[in-house]
């Protein structure tokens, strides 16, 4: 055996090991196993690479599940994969900018075939870097948000939803993105701060001669389409001016001044021009007072024919050209230097320029109901507790979800438009065969694709089978545990809650939990784009996957919000694993050379006190995974492992075979079986091959999870064996300090008081003293 464990030679092997045996599969989990317990994983993105925060939240996942196997539960962990609509898109988009092309010049069958080109080639390592880390899911079981059954369930729960009058059309103004040419939810939106101007621009009054009221802003393209002037009902300033009319400049349009508690006295001037059609709060202004809403800004990014002389010019030129006029005509007061927080796309990084557009909206009102309910009630629980307030809140608040997107990668809408008449629509999961509506016209399906998240609100269900009646979805729903990043709790886990609810009348998960977010050892966001990132395969590839698996663990406790994560921790793991590595070679060689024993049965004070801390430590290591724990426990175990029972039980009970203690082999052996069976769920490669070593028939993997014996705890034992450390420390200092050789004996330099024959002789063993005092 090598005196170093080496994870490269084993870790594959050891996987093979375990899909050979069918385990990972509740429907081949020997024994009985009347209760199951089962986990559907967040699906990552096909376009995805293993990061951090899928280290953390898979190794999660994998201990729950591995420590549940072990009690015996029949146990599913199911994984799959989100198509992940927009990112996807991008990565493909990109391809093809390279080969100097663009998707429309390849048209949507095409694109789409290529996106299921690169899906074949690439959409899987993500699963196969899961493999890596050790990751025990039914592969047998993998699901993708965009395979056939599952389109199913979409186009099924969008048709119902539909059907139930909960989706509906509408003008609405979004974030839209000009260059994916798409509109995207604010949560993918990202603020950029940015160098700019705000001018001052004079709005003639009309009645009033020469008079102006005078309005700042940032953005002077969009005056174009300015259908009001609003101040503050409050502002003394504009008292006489509301309700007075103003001469919008350039367009030369009568627009009047109105009031709206949204503006903001101390910005700028105090009045702001109101565009309705590019600007979100305007939107709500002009909804509040039914101000014309006029569209100057096209999708592309291109200024429209409503912006008269203008059209056709992109942003930039426009902006331009109408300051110069401005400025030609003597309207701009002033102009300051400005830094302004922009919206941008989280994807491709483009100014955000808020569109108004036909989107579909699912209708919360009505289905958020049961769910607040749900969740005020805890018939889900939640961790850390405080996640509770924050979802209930926004639950509350909730919005219509626009779940339509312009894209061509993802679930097409089951809608399909009269060709004669394109604003009538029928809503039918296969192509009617004649138009309703005219009877003569080759139906068109909508270009909108659905949002990702409105097919993985589905998945608990839809990846079971659903809405098919399958044996899965009997046999395994409703699911027991989620693990995510607190990030998409709104977007994807309370959006899983309410579809669940409708859909299927249960609770999709009993309990969930909202892991710490990894940021780098300086507290900063883990973003490889900012090459701030640590890869978890390269700590793999350099530690093995057991260490990079325990060291992100010792990184974090239950209810932190975030975590700094330090490499020196998978180096502590990695030493550790190398120490029950040695640990094991320690006493197999033992056992070897001392195999006849002796037929003592008397437990010496040591023996009672590992059996006592061995038996506190399975019930707390079981407490504290059943409650999330995981970091406490793994570094409740690795002192125990390696300070308790290999610092003083293995030294002590050198000595104590030496003496023929017959039952130090069997309460050694006993305790490494049982810590290998506490650190599985952590660090499972190592356990099972040290497992594997001792001829084992069965894997550790299925092996029962011990179970504590109390009339071994003694907390008396305990104390009296801690006086014993103490004492023995007290010496081990004074050597130390007097720089005593260590071989050397010496009589000891302090009374051992309070100690017993035995535990005096063990002081002695250990420290290299003579009692002769
Ligand atoms: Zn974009
Ligand atoms: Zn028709």
């Amino acid at each position: 055996m090598d005196s170093k464990y080496n994870p490269k030679q084993n870790e594959e092997r050891i996987y093979k090991l375990w899909q050979g045996s069918g385990f990972f599969n509740p429907d081949k989990l020997p024994g009985k196993r009347k209760k199951k317990f089962v986990v559907m994983i967040p699906p990552p993105n096909i376009t995805g690479s293993l990061h951090m925060g899928h280290a953390l939240d898979n190794t999660i996942q994998d201990i729950v599940i591995r420590f549940e196997r072990m009690k015996g539960k029949k146990t599913l962990w199911l994984p799959g994969t989100d198509h992940a609509g927009i990112a996807t898109q991008n990565v493909v988009e990109k391809e093809l900018t390279k080969e100097g092309l663009t998707r429309h010049q390849l048209g949507r069958e095409k694109f789409v075939k290529r996106v299921l080109e690169w899906k074949e080639k690439y959409g899987h390592l993500i699963l196969e870097q899961l493999k890596k880390l050790g990751c025990s899911c039914d592969w047998s079981r993998t699901r993708f948000t965009l395979d056939e059954g599952y389109t199913e369930a979409v186009l099924a729960a969008f048709v119902y939803y539909y059907k139930k009058g909960f989706i509906y059309r509408g003008p609405r103004i979004v974030n839209w993105c000009p260059r994916c040419q798409t509109a995207i939810s604010d949560i993918e939106t990202k603020y950029k701060e940015e160098k700019g101007k705000l001018w001052h621009i004079r709005y003639k009054t009309k009645n009033i001669n020469q008079k102006y009221i005078v309005v700042a802003t940032t953005r002077p393209e969009t005056m174009l389409g300015d259908t009001a002037v609003a101040v503050n009902p409050k502002d003394e300033r504009y008292k006489n001016l509301i309700g007075e009319k103003v001469i919008l400049p350039i367009m030369n349009r009568v627009i009047p001044v109105i009031t709206s508690r949204l503006i903001d006295p101390n910005f700028g001037t105090g009045a702001l021009k109101v565009t309705p059609a590019h600007d979100p709060v305007d939107w709500k202004i002009g909804k509040e007072n039914k101000l014309a809403i006029i569209n100057v800004i096209g999708p592309d990014g291109k200024m429209t024919s409503e912006a008269g002389g203008y059209a056709g010019l992109n942003i930039k030129q426009a902006k331009e050209e109408i300051i110069n006029e401005l400025k030609k005509q003597g309207l701009i007061e002033k102009e300051e230097d400005y830094i302004h927080e922009i919206p941008t796309c989280d994807r491709c990084g483009a100014t955000i320029e808020p569109q108004i557009s036909e989107q579909w909206f699912l209708k919360m009102d009505e289905l958020i109901k049961p769910t607040i309910k749900v969740v005020k009630t805890d018939k889900i629980k939640i961790i850390p507790l405080r996640y509770k307030k924050i979802l209930t809140s926004w639950l509350e608040n909730i919005e219509d979800w626009c779940i339509s997107r312009q894209l061509w990668w993802g679930h097409q809408l089951p809608v399909w438009h009269c060709e004669k008449s394109p604003t009538k629509f029928v809503v039918s999961k296969e192509k009617p065969e004649k138009c309703p509506f005219c009877q003569g016209c080759e139906l068109i399906r909508s270009e909108d694709v659905l949002d990702t998240w409105f097919s993985s609100a589905l998945w608990p269900f839809a990846a079971l089978g659903w809405p098919a009646k399958t044996n899965d979805l009997k046999n395994f729903y409703p699911t027991n545990f989620l693990t995510t990043a607190a990030d998409i709790i709104y977007l994807w886990v309370a959006r899983m809650i309410f579809s669940s609810l409708e859909f299927t009348k249960k609770i999709p998960f009993k309990e969930v939990y909202f892991h710490p977010t990894i940021l780098t050892l300086e507290g900063k966001r883990m973003s490889k784009s900012l090459g701030t990132g640590v890869d978890p395969l390269e700590l793999i590839s350099q530690y093995g996957a057991d260490a990079t698996r325990l060291g992100i663990i010792l990184s974090i406790t239950r209810d932190q919000q975030a975590a700094k994560f330090d490499e020196r921790n998978v180096l502590a793991a990695r030493n550790f694993i190398n120490k029950l590595w040695n640990i094991n070679r320690f006493i197999s060689g033992t056992i070897e050379q001392n195999k006849s024993g002796s037929r003592e049965k008397n437990l010496s004070l040591t023996d009672q006190w590992i059996l006592s801390r061995m038996n506190s430590i399975i019930l707390s290591t079981t407490s504290k995974l059943e409650n999330y724990e995981l970091g406490e426990a793994a570094k409740e175990l690795y002192e125990f492992a390696w300070h308790e029972f290999a610092d003083w039980y293995l030294e002590i009970a050198k000595f104590q075979i030496k003496e023929g203690q017959g039952k130090t082999l069997e309460i050694l052996n006993q305790t490494l079986r049982t810590t290998l069976k506490l650190l599985h769920p952590f660090i499972p490669f190592i356990t099972e091959e040290i497992y594997q070593e001792k001829n084992e028939k069965n894997l550790l993997m299925v092996l029962d999870w011990p179970q504590a014996e109390k009339k071994y705890i003694n907390k008396k034992i305990e104390e009296k064996f801690s006086q014993i450390k103490e004492a023995v420390t007290k010496i081990r200092n004074y050597r130390a300090e007097n720089k005593i050789e260590p071989r050397e004996f010496i009589k000891a330099p302090f009374k051992l008081e309070n100690l017993q024959e035995e535990e005096k002789k063990i002081v002695c063993e250990l420290t290299r003293i003579t009692l002769s005092l």
